[in-house]
């Protein structure tokens, strides 16, 4: 195709990156959340909309099934960036990365006792990397969504989970005890693609960092 393909999920992403978009010209003609296309047009008709499941856009990316993408760094971090070229944070759909117990589990301690953890999240690489680096022994139990019930039901000690209000953690009598790192979503760009379609891609990108800016 000659023409650009951008990916992205439904939900957040899509919304916060609609502005950017406008920024760019680009106006979606079908909207994600009540349409289940899963190609969108756009008022340009050299440019076109994929919605992937959000942790899959680096994927479709990496493999040139759309040219540009729009992911979270946490879900970067997990994929690894392999034939990603990212320029830009958009600086949306911010959040924080965060360890986060059982209220009334006592982390620092259990820490310092060298106690091994048991730790549930969707984000293994990241996970395995920060307690790696404090020396934490973990082990890891992968999970694909709803985080906050492992240590409710036994799971895990600890889960490894995307912070914003903290609405959720409170809501099932968890705290955050630690930072690992500020969430923000990047704009991604196929390696080959920048290459090849440059003169498309070039102001697009100008647009969107010219409106994060
Ligand atoms: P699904 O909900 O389909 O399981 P997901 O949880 O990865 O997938 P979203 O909840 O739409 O999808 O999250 C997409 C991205 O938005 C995440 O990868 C992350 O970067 C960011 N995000 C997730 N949770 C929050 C939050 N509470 N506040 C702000 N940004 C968030
Ligand atoms: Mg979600």
């Amino acid at each position: 195709m000659n023409g650009i393909t951008l990916a992205l999920s439904k939900g957040r992403i899509f919304t916060e990156t609609l502005p950017l978009l406008a920024a760019a010209g680009i106006v979606p003609t079908d909207d994600p959340e009540t349409s289940r296309k899963l190609i969108l047009a756009t008022n340009r008709p050299d440019v076109r909309l994929v919605i992937v499941r959000a942790s899959d856009t680096p994927t479709y990316v990496q493999h040139g099934a759309a040219d540009l993408g729009i992911a979270g760094k946490d879900v970067l971090l997990e994929h690894g960036g392999t034939g990603l070229y990212q320029p830009l944070d958009l600086k949306i759909a911010r959040c924080r990365m965060c360890v986060a117990v059982p209220d009334g589990f006592d982390y620092e301690t259990a820490v310092r006792r060298g106690a091994r953890l048991r730790v549930a999240t969707k984000y293994i690489r990241t996970a395995r990397e920060h307690f790696a680096v404090k020396g934490v022994h973990v082990d890891l139990i992968k999970l694909y969504g709803s985080m906050e019930l492992a240590p409710l039901v036994g799971l895990a000690d600890a889960i490894v989970d995307l912070v914003s209000t903290g609405g959720t953690l409170k809501a099932n009598r968890l705290v955050a005890v630690e930072d690992i790192m500020p969430i923000s979503s990047r704009l991604v760009v196929n390696q080959a693609a920048l290459k090849m379609k440059r003169e498309v891609l070039q102001p697009i990108l100008d647009a969107f960092a010219g409106a994060v800016a």
